[in-house]
């Protein structure tokens, strides 16, 4: 299933990713038969509330896979490279973090508080890049004014250091070995609102500049459509619909991105902010059909029978997996 029309070969080509958990309760199915493409230099949003599988989706490309992985299946095409094919030990030597990185939701807090951060920076050069100590200080200092530090910030201990700066310490990192493609994970949540814009900025300045693609993911579907391309929506462990950014904000087909952008405030609209009813369904044992079925207004009897429905044409180039689109054609 193409579900993103890809002008030559993608950086990135996802088909049919599935990972799920052994729990005492049943296998969790996390992530669902997830397949997208994504072009060089592009940032692709993956929205959904949480509990969704984004960050399963992300740590399943980087193959960071926790010890109960009960299913781990799919295709993963990098630059043309079967990653599916790579043994444990050479994904981990050619691609991540040379070729995929990651800032990890929380990242700010995961700053060992007895080393100095530049250190820290430095140690992913020696240790993954296999620079030499005085290069991979050049390297370091670099970096640090690429994420717009002072120098200085790399004599300094973590807990000297405001969670944006640390923030900005972990992006570094991420961008130390020069990945085509940068997995942010909740990059922003643990930041204040002010704070949360200058990374924003950071993150778009490093777009425009480094070319480096990214995948976002965020439960805050207006956040997340400043800086994506494109946008897919996630729910419950499978993409629900997926397209250009302005087709989806401009037009949403989905009733699960329609209520994503409903929720969001706006300024100067007497519009009602409105509220998802009901929560997540529990992924060891999902509703039939339709997974978003429980909580959807316009629900009808083969939602929650026939499914999972393919993607369709939805608005402009975007595409959509739900049942009153053929209901609107017919
Ligand atoms: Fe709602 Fe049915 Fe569409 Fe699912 S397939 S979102 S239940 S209308």
């Amino acid at each position: 299933m193409n579900v993103q029309q890809s002008h030559g070969q993608p950086l990135l080509s996802v088909r049919d990713l599935r990972l799920s958990y052994a729990a005492d309760r049943g296998d969790v199915r996390a992530v669902d038969g997830v397949s997208f493409d994504l072009e060089a230099g592009q940032t692709l949003a993956i929205v959904g509330e949480s509990g969704s599988g984004k960050t399963s989706l992300a740590l399943a490309l980087l193959r960071l896979l926790p010890r109960n992985t009960s299913q781990f299946e799919g295709q993963i095409t990098l630059n043309g490279m079967d990653c599916m094919a790579l043994s444990d030990g050479d994904f981990r030597d050619r691609v991540r973090w040379r070729q995929i990185s990651m800032v990890f939701q929380g990242a700010t807090e995961s700053l060992n508080p007895i080393y100095k951060v530049g250190h820290q920076v430095r140690e992913v050069l020696t240790a993954r890049g296999d620079q030499s100590r005085q290069a991979a200080d050049e390297r370091t200092r670099e970096l640090l004014d690429m994420v717009r530090l002072p120098t200085e910030t790399f004599n300094r201990y973590p807990h000297e250091l405001s969670g944006g700066m640390k923030q900005r310490i972990a992006v570094a990192s991420a961008l130390a070995l020069n990945p085509t493609l940068i997995l942010l994970d909740e990059p922003t949540s643990a930041l204040d609102v002010g704070v949360q814009a200058q990374i924003m900025n950071l993150f778009k300045r490093l777009k425009s500049n480094l070319g480096v693609a990214s995948i976002f993911i965020s439960h805050d579907i207006a956040l997340a459509s400043d800086l994506a391309d494109y946008i897919a929506v996630m729910y419950a462990g499978r993409l629900v619909e997926i397209g250009p950014s302005e087709d989806i904000l401009g037009a949403p087909s989905h009733p699960y991105t329609q209520k994503l952008l409903a929720a969001i405030p706006r300024l100067r609209s007497d519009t009602p902010l409105e509220f998802i009813p009901g929560a997540p369904p529990d992924l060891s044992d999902p509703p039939t059909g339709c997974r978003f079925h429980p909580r959807c207004e316009f629900a009808m009897d083969r939602c929650r029978v026939d499914g999972p429905r393919e993607f369709v044409t939805a608005s402009g180039q975007s595409l959509a997996a739900c049942w009153l689109l053929d209901e609107r054609t017919s």
